[in-house]
């Protein structure tokens, strides 16, 4: 195997107390989160307590000035453990982010300590019912009123991870509906704002104990100052949307790797164990191919991660990079993942199996974070080929 370089001996220590921590807090009480479709929010509570939630934050606004490969590790654990209902990621290094990068520093300072503590749990809403790959068709307004003290927010958002469990949403709204791109905003609506409502907890096929959620806004009276980043930010949303975007899509690219590579450890224990016609299934020469195949292909798949996030950290990271790693990662885990599958056999399918969990689980990743046939748009568009 080729030796990690991306960590250090510290990323090392901390990614084995966020193993302990998922042993002990997580991994125990996973399947009955999945059973009630959202995971306590208590265990929220006890991250934040840990320092394990938005670790890169600076200490002033209640993070630990940590580098991003610490985020990094975290994602690779949780991917790791199988415990796909914990949003912590996207908590920390997507919501947190955008108030920490674009918010006025009263912002900075009334949220992220909470966000850090986990008193509050964080969301972003950009896709709608009839608005996913299509950002820019948001139809969700945020009206100005006439003295300028609020916005008036109408519309409805789906899918939004985190949802149901959100203090904090950041909202995707035209503030000038005629201006496309240009009239889109951010705006921070807070859970008990009056028309600000949830709605279901969405049946997934896989992701079960996260609480995917829709929203609702009627006539949400939104102050003027919840309008990310001050009056200079007003329709600049959209250039925020797409300067997170490497970090967003390289996120989901670890932990598909990560998660893979859990696969394929699982199934070198299983095939062993495991005996058909007086041997064990590893000792075919399909199971041995397959598993060395995959084993490739993810090793492949990491060493090219791993080089992304160093470019992230020098941030030369490209969007149309990043979307690589984007859809080949989450295409090879689907795969992967499938062949691990069929090595089980039968046990494959059933749902008490970590690998069957796995398999529903890794679908989303080919959709959430922008489909893969738009990280093949955004790929074309860095060829210089034109667009659709
Ligand atoms: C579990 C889960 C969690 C999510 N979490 C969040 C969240 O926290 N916040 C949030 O805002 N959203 C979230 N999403 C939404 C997700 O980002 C969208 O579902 C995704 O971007 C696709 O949008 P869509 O569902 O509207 O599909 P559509 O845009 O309707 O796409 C349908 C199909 O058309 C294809 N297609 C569309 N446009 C093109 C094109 N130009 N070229 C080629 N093919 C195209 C797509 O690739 C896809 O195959 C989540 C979704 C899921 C399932």
């Amino acid at each position: 195997m080729i030796e990690r370089t991306l960590y250090d001996s510290e990323h090392l220590a901390f990614a084995d107390s966020f193993r302990r921590f998922i042993d002990k807090e997580i991994a125990p009480h996973h399947a009955q989160w999945e059973e009630q479709g959202y995971v306590d929010r208590a265990v929220w509570a006890r991250a934040g307590d840990n320092g394990f939630l938005c670790m890169t934050l600076p200490e002033e606004y209640g993070g630990a000035g940590a580098d991003l490969r610490y985020s990094m590790a975290q994602m690779e654990e949780i991917a790791r453990a199988g415990c796909s209902g914990i949003g912590f990621g996207l908590h920390s290094e997507i919501v947190a982010p955008y108030i920490l990068h674009y918010g006025t520093e009263e912002q900075k300072r009334r949220y992220l300590p909470r966000l850090a503590s986990g008193e509050m749990v964080g969301a972003i809403a950009m896709t709608e019912p009839g608005a996913g790959s299509d950002l820019q068709g948001v139809k969700t307004t945020a009206q100005l009123s006439a003295g300028g003290s609020h916005y008036v927010v109408n519309g409805s958002k789906t899918f939004i991870t985190n949802g149901w469990h959100a203090d904090l949403v950041i909202v995707v709204a035209k503030t000038d509906p005629a201006a496309g791109a240009k009239g889109t905003s951010l705006l921070l609506v807070e859970r008990g704002m009056p028309g600000f409502e949830k709605g279901q907890r969405l049946k997934k096929v896989g992701m079960k104990a996260q609480d995917t959620s829709e929203l609702f806004f009627n006539d949400v009276k939104v102050p003027a100052g919840n309008l990310l980043g001050g009056p200079a930010m007003q329709g600049k949303g959209f250039v925020c949307l797409m300067e997170q975007l490497p970090w967003e899509r390289l996120q989901i690219a670890i932990s598909a790797v990560a998660s893979a590579q859990a696969a394929i450890d699982e199934t070198v224990a299983y095939v062993q164990q495991r005996k058909a016609f007086g041997q064990p299934v590893a000792a075919f020469q399909n199971t041995r191919f397959t598993l060395a195949q995959a084993q490739t292909e993810v090793q492949v798949a990491r060493v090219f991660v791993d080089k992304c996030c160093e470019l992230l950290q020098a941030k030369q990271l490209d969007t149309a990079t990043a979307s690589m790693a984007k859809f080949w990662t989450t295409d090879l885990q689907c795969k992967v993942i499938d062949d691990c599958v069929q090595l089980h056999g039968g046990y494959g399918y059933m749902w008490e199996y970590p690998i069957a969990r796995a398999w529903a689980d890794a679908r989303v990743q080919r959709i959430y974070g922008g489909t893969n046939e738009i990280m093949k748009e955004v790929i074309t568009r860095a060829m210089g080929l034109p667009a659709r």
